[in-house]
């Protein structure tokens, strides 16, 4: 198959990626390379302890530590921290977590302008972009801007090593939707689609592989090798059902992020290959089945929840859940319709198999 398109533009970031099993330990050369002396260092409080390593890592390059990375990115947070970093003269934010913590360490690049190290432990590939997702008052609004993309990403296998089992089949999940909806983008390229099928296939052969041996670093090398190609494609190409439905229902119903993800994925992308089912092609040729059916497949083999209602989502919640989800509308390569996403819903809340 060929992802040849005889119109497009394609724009790519201009970020250092560095790759493999130990690299965070080199992580004041990168330092030097940015010209910063006075990093600060983020984390969840969960994710001290690492803190705590990169300051080693460090030395006299770092200025201080920010513990207080939560989920969705609050505002209040944010300016808390940025009054850190501006206190402490920093000149990088070194962050160092998953995507709530990548998430601060851009809000804070929003408001300073500073350059960003993010060293991912999660798959969900938020280092990749330029997309930054904030919170006030409740309510979520996400934004795109060349100042918040990481300047610096390290990617080190043995960081993803201690992601548990479970959180590591749903983080994988996450990943793989950017990469599934990025194969039908109005705006995709010929290389968001090689990264997108790429990115796939590495998911595909080594989260298996990381279910059966959870420290193996060739395997974890894999699958964040997956989660780079994948979070790329995130941060070239827009997003359509199945992120905008995640978006809906982590907002309105507070369900957890990755699993969300996890859940929604083979029922959006069985809904789309209904109307695209050339440019979804290749998720069928790697998964089998139809496309829907076959990430199904693949999530229900990897242990992943896949029920919404398993994550506390009533039935009787359905209703507005579907409201929501099409109150505002946008692209998408099949008309989103009110009757077709409550379908979509009720079938992602029971568990059940989508029809391709
Ligand atoms: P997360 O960053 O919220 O982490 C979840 C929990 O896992 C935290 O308690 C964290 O401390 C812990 N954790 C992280 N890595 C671990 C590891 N290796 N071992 C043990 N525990 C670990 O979860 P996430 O799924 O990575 O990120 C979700 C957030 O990222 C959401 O807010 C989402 O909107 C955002 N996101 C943004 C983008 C973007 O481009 N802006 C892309 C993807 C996700």
């Amino acid at each position: 198959m060929s992802f040849f398109r005889e119109e497009f533009s394609a724009r790519s970031a201009p970020v250092r990626v560095r790759f493999g099993a130990g690299v965070r330990r080199q992580v004041a050369e990168e330092l030097d390379l940015l010209g910063a002396r006075r990093a600060l260092i983020l984390t969840t409080p969960q994710q001290a302890a690492l803190a705590d390593e990169f300051a080693g890592y460090c030395g006299d390059h770092a200025v201080g530590r920010f513990i207080g990375a939560t989920m969705h990115t609050p505002v209040d947070v944010s300016e808390e921290a940025t009054a850190l970093a501006l206190a402490l003269k920093a000149d990088c934010i070194l962050a160092v977590g998953g995507g709530s913590t990548t998430g601060l360490g851009k809000a804070i690049a929003l408001r300073t302008d500073l350059p960003q190290i993010a060293v991912p432990t999660t798959y969900a590939g938020s280092e990749a972009t330029g997309i930054l997702g904030q919170t006030e008052g409740g309510v979520k609004t996400t934004l795109t801007s060349p100042k918040v993309q990481p300047e610096v990403i390290l990617y080190d296998a043995e960081l993803v090593a201690s992601l548990p089992v479970g959180m590591t089949v749903t983080s994988a999940l996450n990943a793989m939707a950017h990469a599934a909806e990025g194969l039908y983008a109005r705006d995709r390229s010929p290389l968001s689609s090689l990264m997108a099928v790429e990115g796939l296939r590495a998911f595909r052969d080594s989260l298996p592989r990381v279910i059966a041996a959870p420290t193996d670093p060739a395997a974890r090398g894999e699958t964040l090798y997956g989660a780079w190609l994948c979070g790329t494609v995130l941060g070239q190409v827009g997003m359509a059902l199945h992120h905008k439905l995640c978006h809906t229902l982590g907002g309105s119903f507070d369900l957890p992020h990755a699993e969300t993800h996890a859940i929604v994925l083979p029922h959006a992308i069985a809904f789309n290959a209904a109307a695209v089912p050339d440019l979804l092609a290749p998720v069928a040729d790697l998964f089998g089945g139809g496309p829907g059916l076959g990430l199904w497949q693949f999530a229900k083999e990897s242990g992943a929840p896949m029920a919404l209602r398993d994550l506390g989502l009533k039935e009787a919640d359905l209703d507005r859940a579907a409201d929501l989800a099409t109150a505002n509308p946008y692209w998408n390569p099949r008309p989103v319709t009110r009757d077709g996403i409550r379908r979509l819903l009720q079938a992602a809340w029971a568990g059940e198999e989508p029809a391709i």
